[in-house]
C-alpha cells in the first residue's frame, strides 16, 4: 500500500522544527504540496527550501485569528487549493494548577485550540466547495488523561479533541474528514528538558520502552490525509508506543 498525495495541497502549522516539520516532510514525499508555517518566515522559508518540491515558507501566529484568515487565502492564491490542513503548531506553559497565571492559560489556549479552530474556518469554505478534505489536529495523550502539572495544555488538547469531533460531525457530508492524533511522548525541543531520572520512568512506563520520533506521528498523519483512511472521521489514533491505552 503506497501513499499517495500528487496534486493535493497541505497546510502544516508549526513546521519549522520537530513534529510539524516531519510531518511537512513526509507529506512532501508522498506527493503533496506544502505551506511551511512558522511566526518566522526565516525559519519557514529555509525549511521550505530544503523540502523543495513547490513547499513554500509562510509567517504566521496562529493565535491571531486575522493573521490565520489571511494564511489561509495566500495559500490558496500561492498554490490554487488547500485540501489537507495540520494543526499542529503548539506549546506549553506548565506548572501546577495554584501557580498557573493568566496569561499563561490564555496563550496555551489561544495557541493549541483557537489557533486550530481559526484554521478550520478559514479552510473549510475551500474545502466545502471542493467536496474534499482532510483536517488532522495533534492533540496529546495529556488531552485523554490530564496531567499533574499541565491543566492548560491538557485543557487544550481535550478542547482540540472536542472540537475534531464536532468538527467531523459538521462537515462529513461534504467529503472533509476531521481526525486527530494524539502522540505521547515524542523526541522534540519540547521533551528535550526532561532529566535523565524523568526519561528513565517515563520509558519504564511505556510498553515499546522508547520514546517516539517526529516520524512516527508523521506516519499516521499521512494515512489519514490519504485515501486509504476514507471511511475514518472523528477518531483519536494515539501514537504512544503503548503507554495509554
Ligand atoms: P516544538 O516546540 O518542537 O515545535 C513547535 C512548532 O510550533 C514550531 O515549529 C513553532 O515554530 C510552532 N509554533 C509555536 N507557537 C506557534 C504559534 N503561535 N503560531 C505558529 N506556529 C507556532 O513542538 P513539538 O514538535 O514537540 O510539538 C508539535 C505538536 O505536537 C504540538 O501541538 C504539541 O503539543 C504536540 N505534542 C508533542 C509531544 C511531544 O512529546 N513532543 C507530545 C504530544 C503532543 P516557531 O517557533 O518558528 O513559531
Amino acid at each position: 500500500m503506497q501513499i499517495n498525495l500528487t496534486g493535493r495541497v497541505a497546510l502544516v502549522t508549526g513546521s519549522t522544527r520537530g513534529i510539524g516539520r516531519a510531518i511537512a516532510t513526509t507529506l512532501g514525499e508522498c506527493g503533496a504540496s506544502v505551506a511551511i508555517v512558522g511566526r518566522d518566515k526565516g525559519k519557514a522559508d529555509a525549511v521550505a527550501g530544503e523540502l523543495g518540491g513547490g513547499a513554500l515558507g509562510f509567517a504566521c501566529d496562529v493565535s491571531d485569528t486575522a493573521a490565520v484568515a489571511s494564511l489561509v487565502a495566500d495559500v490558496e492564491g500561492a498554490f490554487g487549493s488547500l485540501d489537507i490542513l495540520v494543526n499542529n503548531a503548539g506549546l506549553t506553559r506548565d506548572n501546577i494548577v495554584m501557580r498557573i497565571r493568566d496569561e499563561d492559560w490564555n496563550v496555551v489556549i489561544d495557541t493549541n485550540l483557537r489557533g486550530a479552530f481559526a484554521t478550520i474556518r478559514a479552510a473549510a469554505r475551500g474545502m466545502m466547495k471542493r467536496r474534499w478534505g482532510r483536517i488532522v489536529n495533534i492533540a496529546s495523550v495529556v488531552g485523554l488523561t490530564g496531567n499533574k502539572g499541565q491543566a492548560n495544555y491538557a485543557a487544550s488538547k481535550a478542547g482540540l479533541i472536542g472540537l475534531t469531533k464536532s468538527v467531523a460531525k459538521e462537515l462529513g457530508s461534504r467529503n472533509i474528514l476531521v481526525n486527530a492524533v494524539a502522540p505521547g511522548f515524542i523526541e522534540t525541543e519540547m521533551t528535550a528538558v526532561l532529566t535523565p531520572d524523568q526519561r528513565k520512568a517515563l520509558v519504564g512506563s511505556i510498553p515499546l520502552e522508547r520514546l517516539g520520533s517526529p516520524a512516527d506521528v508523521a506516519a499516521a498523519v499521512a494515512f489519514l490525509a490519504s485515501d486509504h483512511a476514507s471511511y475514518i472521521t472523528g477518531q483519536v489514533i494515539v501514537v504512544d508506543g503503548g503507554m495509554v491505552m
